[in-house]
């Protein structure tokens, strides 16, 4: 095994994010810093117990603050170290960088989320290559090099995201593509039946890659990791959601979304008023929506342009929205 992968969650304040640590004998990387200040700080001292090697890069899945609004000292401990994002990830995180850097200062104690979180460059390629002993003067190939693969736009909790593959090690880093079974689902911005459904296209499309380990986007803490129940977890949610929500003959009320929600997925126990109020305030009758949330127009999106990457054929969307 030459990348090997590690996690760590976020505290739940931190909305239990996870970050991934990848490391291999001469080298490591990091994806998708915390949303917290402190939670940045125990991931300092959690790479430093994994490597000796500083990550060469930070990459991130998605605009979510949660995944990346304290990069700053982790990049400040490592200077060296890029911030990157693929570039229709940074289109997302432009579009609203100003109002959610606003919205979160005015809504958390001090001191909990930086006041400038730093900017990824865009990431113009579909792959790095990680790892290997030392490249010699006339750049021959290390020995032990591993591709890692960027997948994307694909959508999850929002659209426009990257899953990193790496198919050496059949290791998926999903992002919030995939909810570990310990929490709720962020679908407050399921927006219309074609994003529903590109998410469902999305899940179909990670399976089929047959992996071994996936690292969902969040995990609480004490909670193992399993690719099949995560996957799982994640499709009723969405199902669920399907027929409570997108496709249901009458909007129900704000209340009785929010308690089926939480009566259908009991062993999720944590920030129930973020995950579930928002979502219930959206989509049930009556409620707030949460208008600092809405910088991304989504809804209008197509099925061809959400996952269009889907060639399979006339079966190949389900067949719900055509
Ligand atoms: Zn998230």
């Amino acid at each position: 095994m030459m990348i090997q992968t590690h996690h760590h969650p976020s505290s739940t304040k931190g909305l239990s994010s996870l970050t991934t640590l990848l490391t291999t004998p001469t080298t490591s990387l990091l994806i998708d810093p915390p949303f917290l200040l402190p939670d940045a700080l125990s991931t300092l001292s959690w790479i430093s117990s994994l490597t000796p090697h500083p990550p060469s890069a930070i990459f991130l899945t998605h605009h979510h603050p949660d995944h990346f609004f304290s990069a700053n000292p982790i990049l400040s401990a490592f200077p060296n170290a890029k911030l990157y994002a693929a570039p229709y990830v940074l289109a997302r995180i432009n579009n609203e960088y100003d109002q959610k850097i606003k919205y979160w200062n005015e809504v958390l104690e001090d001191g909990l989320v930086p006041e400038v979180p730093r900017r990824p460059e865009p990431y113009p390629w579909s792959f790095f290559v990680l790892g290997g002993e030392k490249v010699g003067e006339e750049g021959e190939k290390g020995e032990g090099e591993e591709v890692v693969v960027l997948l994307g736009p694909v959508q999850g909790d929002c659209v426009d995201q990257t899953i990193f593959w790496i198919p050496g090690e059949r290791t998926v880093v999903a992002g919030d593509v995939v909810f570990g079974r310990s929490g709720h689902v962020w679908v407050e911005e399921l927006d219309s039946p074609a994003l529903l459904e590109a998410w469902l296209k999305t899940l179909d499309m990670i399976e089929q890659l047959h992996p071994v380990k996936i690292i969902p986007g969040h995990m609480e803490a004490g909670w193992e990791l399993d690719a099949e129940a995560d996957l799982a977890h994640t499709r009723r949610y969405l199902q669920l959601f399907g027929e409570k929500v997108t496709y249901a003959d009458k909007k129900l009320g704000v209340q009785e979304l929010y308690e089926f929600f939480r009566d259908a997925f009991p062993q999720c126990r944590e920030n129930l008023d973020f995950f579930l109020g928002h979502m219930a305030n959206r989509f049930g009758e009556g409620g707030t929506v949460w208008e600092e949330n809405r910088h991304q127009e989504v809804g209008e999106k197509r099925p061809e342009e959400l996952s269009g990457y889907w060639l399979g054929g006339s079966g190949g969307m389900n067949g719900r929205i055509h």
